[in-house]
């Protein structure tokens, strides 16, 4: 066998293999909401109500040993030791920025990290979690893309993110945007699992509008998360014409411009209160026109929208420009004159790559076969 590879920066070796699993299957409660969680003790012959106390166990005293749940009896708890376990990601490495941002390597498997990101900003406190090891979407700035796509997080891995973060931190994570590497709906039961345990009281205890799912637009997705969990709801849109996106988001290819408006229009209508972010990566020369900003006005009006423009994040061998900062005021001012919210997202934790677009984490390198297949699957 070849030797793994070792690197010297932490945030970029994850070559180490992990240790073999056990010899037994064990239940990772970690991701188990109430629903499931009930059935489980359930099946151990124990009363539903064991959920609740260990939900709060786990999630609200981010407990991670049986032993210490002292409500829980002491039969039970051995046989949980037996049968169970509280298992997050391995945290690979850490890297605080500047500005106050941090950035975790996380290890899902052997071959596999992805990263998570904390934003502070006043009081708010904002985690950015991945739901995919990679991402198969391949949009053309992004960098998580370039790396290919190699499998789904289980609800108990993006959850478990939230458990990790909610344990290291000494301030309140008080929002979850699930805006880290991956589509989120392309990995629908996961990552709505992990979202009833982000909204469940006994947990993390979020309001809806604190858990924001951002999608490059799976319209199927969008619909069924308007009934499943119907949470903030924020639209990689990028350009205002299909021929454009379909460079730029070619998941537009199946999913055209109107069809995705159309999806957002009905997710709006089922939650009346709130508006739909679309994020839009400003490019020099590619997307950042005043044509652009018209053509992008005359799109929105029908759907109650804001817009959040993004300055493109660069990386290395990224074949963008980020838009200068006269064109990004310019572009806002426009949208803002014409009625339409908007507003320029600072980038954050740029100094550590843990700004949009910058998440690489670490996938195997079968990329662009594995991507292929992941395309043909959705399409
Ligand atoms: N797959 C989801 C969520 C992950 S990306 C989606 O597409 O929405 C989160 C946001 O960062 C998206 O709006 C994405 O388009 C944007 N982004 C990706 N690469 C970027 C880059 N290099 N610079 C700025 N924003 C980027």
């Amino acid at each position: 066998m070849m030797p793994q590879p070792v690197t010297a920066d932490p945030l970029r070796g994850c070559a180490r293999p992990a240790p073999a699993p056990g010899p037994v299957e064990r239940a990772n409660l970690l991701g188990m909401a109430r629903p499931r969680l009930e059935s489980f003790f359930e099946s151990l012959g124990e009363r539903p109500f064991r959920a609740r106390q260990v939900l709060k166990w786990v999630h609200a005293r981010g407990e991670g040993d049986f032993e210490s749940m002292t409500d829980l009896g002491r039969a039970l708890r051995a046989r949980l030791a037996e049968v169970a376990e509280i298992r997050a990601p391995d945290v690979e490495g850490r890297r605080n920025s500047g500005d106050g941002t941090r950035k975790w390597l996380l290890r899902v498997d052997s071959g596999n990290c992805v990263e998570m990101v904390f934003i502070p900003e006043g009081r708010r406190g904002t985690l950015c979690v991945s739901s995919q090891a990679g991402c198969p979407l391949d949009c053309a700035f992004c960098s998580t893309g370039r790396q290919g796509f190699n499998r789904n997080l289980s609800a108990a891995e993006i959850a478990g993110q939230v458990w990790l973060a909610v344990r290291e931190l000494d301030r309140p994570v008080t929002n979850v945007v699930l805006m880290g590497m991956g589509e989120p709906l392309l990995n629908f039961e996961a990552v709505t699992e992990a979202i009833d345990l982000m909204l469940e009281d006994l947990a993390y205890g979020l309001a809806r509008r604190r858990v924001t799912l951002s999608t490059a637009g799976i319209v199927p997705a969008i619909d069924r998360l308007a009934r499943r969990a119907p949470v903030s709801l924020a639209v990689s849109l990028h350009a205002p014409d299909d021929a454009l996106r379909d460079r730029l988001v070619p998941i537009n290819r199946k999913y055209p411009i109107a069809e995705l408006l159309a999806a957002c229009r009905r997710y709006a209508a089922a939650n009346p209160k709130q508006k739909i972010t679309f994020e839009y990566v400003m490019l020099e020369g590619v997307n950042d026109s005043p044509e652009h900003a018209r053509a992008l006005v005359a799109l929105l009006r029908p759907v109650p929208a804001k817009v959040n423009l993004i300055p493109f994040n660069p990386f290395p061998g990224a074949p963008f420009r980020r838009s200068p900062e006269a064109v990004v005021d310019g572009f806002r001012e426009r949208l803002n004159g014409a009625g339409i919210v908007a507003i320029t997202r600072r980038p954050r934790g740029d100094d550590i790559d843990a700004a949009c677009g910058q998440l690489a984490g670490e996938v195997v390198a079968r990329a662009a076969r594995v991507r292929r297949a992941a395309l043909a699957a959705v399409s």
